[in-house]
């Protein structure tokens, strides 16, 4: 069956003149359609009718490859604001529609079954990089990566891990893998692969705690090394006169289970004020510094003052 979407975009008087909105808009409702598309349809973005449908339903690994590139977040140690390593976070520059959303396009990735692809375009960009992050990002820095549930549990994942470890400079980087929650359902299968990334030297973090199934019982059950304390709990700090008691109660927790936490999402100083009064070990967020491109952290380094002016 052959499909054809047209995708007609209505723009407001006012916002005509903005094209890279229209793009956007476009490229949005454009993914949008092809998630309903091709969900459920394991191979369909192998199907040659495919090729007449516009660009921006395209599945996300026929698009060249140049423009899916990656951002560094530095991460700190909340006791000297001091960079302990970073978080690499996936960039796509459409040429038409600008920068589009990790959100949208992981989304989309995952629904497609091209996020295995495309996690390897990101080690390969990453390994490419190291040579130049490893001037900046003294050795023992942490690498942080995002690795999606559907590629932990996928039968090449240790290969690739393993390929890529060998990719990097040796006894440099300390890799950090961020995993959902979402990504543990399996427990029996989750709790064997968790040992065996520690087994090959890799760290395990859980991203976004407090936001998915959310069990408490996650943090007795598996072993892993630091939570990454999801922004939304981190933006209620200052907002409410009492702060969340869920905070609270997961902070106390890991102190007892001893693990490591980090704060995602930190935009001001009173929130690092209050997180580092309740022994959070790093912090992230835009207060500390954007996610930046590989240029702008090398520049950073060099020019502190410049790039971390709001301290
Ligand atoms: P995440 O893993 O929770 O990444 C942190 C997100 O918070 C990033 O959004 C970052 O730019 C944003 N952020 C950092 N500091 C602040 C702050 O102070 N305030 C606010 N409001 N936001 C802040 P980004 O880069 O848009 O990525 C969104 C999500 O897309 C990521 O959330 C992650 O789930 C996913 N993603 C990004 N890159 C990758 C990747 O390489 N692989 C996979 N599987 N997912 C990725
Ligand atoms: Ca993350
Ligand atoms: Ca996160």
């Amino acid at each position: 069956v052959a499909v054809l979407v047209h995708v007609r975009v209505h723009v407001r008087p006012g916002q005509a003149e903005d094209h890279r909105l229209v793009a956007h808009q476009r490229l949005i409702v454009g993914l949008h359609i092809g998630h309903g598309l091709l969900s459920g349809t394991a191979q369909a973005h192998t199907a040659p009718h495919l090729v007449n449908v516009p660009e921006f339903v395209l599945p996300l690994h026929r698009l060249d490859p140049h423009i899916r590139q990656s951002h560094t977040q530095p991460v700190v140690k909340a006791d000297t604001l001091r960079i302990s390593g970073i978080e690499v976070l996936m960039r796509w520059r459409h040429p038409v529609a600008g920068e589009i959303p990790p959100d949208v396009f992981i989304n989309l990735a995952e629904t497609q079954q091209v996020i295995v692809p495309l996690t390897h375009h990101l080690l390969a960009l990453i390994a490419r990089d190291a040579p130049a992050l490893q001037k900046v990002l003294p050795a023992g820095s942490k690498l942080g990566l995002n690795i999606s549930p559907s590629h932990l549990h996928a039968d090449e994942f240790q290969d690739d891990l393993r390929q890529f470890a060998a990719s990097m400079p040796a006894n440099h980087f300390n890799v950090v893998l961020e995993i959902t929650e979402r990504a543990m359902i399996d427990k029996n299968k989750s709790l064997a692969i968790f040992d065996w990334l520690h087994e090959q030297g890799f760290e395990i973090a859980i991203d976004d705690f407090g936001t998915g199934h959310s069990a408490l019982i996650y943090l007795e059950r598996y072993k892993f090394d630091y939570l990454k304390i999801d922004r939304g709990f981190v933006q209620a700090i200052g907002t409410e006169t009492v702060t969340s008691p869920v905070l609270d109660a997961v902070l106390t927790l890991s102190r007892r289970l001893q693990l490591m936490t980090v704060a995602e999402g930190v935009e001001t100083p009173e929130q690092a004020e209050w997180l580092r009064k309740h022994g959070v070990n790093f912090l992230q967020g835009y207060w500390l510094s954007r996610p930046l491109p590989l240029e702008e952290l090398i520049a950073a380094h060099d020019e502190p003052a410049k790039y971390f002016a709001a301290r």
